[in-house]
């Protein structure tokens, strides 16, 4: 589960979060929409403190990110991300990717790695690719990849930073497949998405941000079906 409290986040004198509280329960998808700009990616990059926190609080589980003393690295290791890129290692095979980190920061043996491995391909569709390399893979297929290495290390929550919206349009399908069978297994996820169509169907909450303030959130069928706000309504007119 994931908490934001009362969290701001500055770049010099520009207030990218204005008082920001959010709160992801186990189990729950929460898909986060608005305009560009509005500062999706930085609250995202937030509860993993990839940026640091102006003020506020973030907590993952019971461990608090923002507390100066907490094990950064022992709960990253805990939070999936997935980008917009694919990040994938050029140089190495699909099933040298999924190994990697789990061999290195997770001690597991070269077997037991390899076993993770092509459960998680298998999860996304990609087990006969395994010897292939991201280069010689259509985008969907690396972000698919992309997806699996996450799981592999075994992660009680998810963050994706617009997987989708890299791709060509007949891809997208495919990697928005997976991210609903994640949803379906319980999988923990907060998902910064412009797939409206998604959104209303896997999300159970949908929070919509603009100018650094969550304006309204709610369910789909709330927040996309029935807006409340005129900036929700206008920001939805022009993207469906
Ligand atoms: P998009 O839909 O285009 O991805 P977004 O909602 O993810 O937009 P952010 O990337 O969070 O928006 O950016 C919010 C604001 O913060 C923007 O004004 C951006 O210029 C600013 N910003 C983001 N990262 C930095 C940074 N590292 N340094 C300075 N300003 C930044
Ligand atoms: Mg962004």
């Amino acid at each position: 589960a994931i908490s934001i409290r009362n969290l701001k986040k500055s770049f010099g004198s520009n207030e990218v979060l204005k008082d920001i509280s959010l709160e992801v329960a186990t189990g729950e998808v929460v898909c986060v929409i608005g305009p560009s700009g509005s500062g999706k990616s930085t609250l995202l990059r937030c509860v993993n403190l990839l940026e640091e926190p102006t003020s506020g609080q973030v907590f993952v589980g019971a461990d608090e990110m923002t507390d100066p003393d907490v094990d950064l690295d022992g709960v990253r290791r805990r939070i999936g991300m997935v980008f917009q890129s694919f990040n994938l290692f050029p140089h190495l095979t699909v099933l040298e990717n999924l190994t990697v980190a789990q061999t290195k920061v997770l001690k597991r043996s070269r077997a037991q790695a390899r076993e993770v491995a092509r459960h998680n391909l298998e999860r996304v569709g990609m087990a006969h690719k395994e010897d292939a390399y991201p280069a010689q893979l259509s985008g969907g297929q690396q972000q698919r990849v992309a997806i699996a290495r996450s799981l592999s290390m075994d992660p009680e929550l998810m963050l994706f930073d617009e997987p989708t919206s890299a791709l060509d349009p007949e891809l997208v399908g495919e990697v928005l497949a997976v991210m609903k069978s994640l949803a379906a297994e319980g999988m923990t996820m907060m998902i910064v998405t412009h797939e409206m169509a998604f959104a209303r169907e896997v999300a159970h909450r949908v929070v919509f941000m603009d100018d650094g303030y969550v304006v309204e959130a709610g369910t789909a069928a709330d927040v996309i079906g029935n807006p409340q706000e005129a900036r929700t309504r206008s920001f939805l007119h022009r993207v469906l």
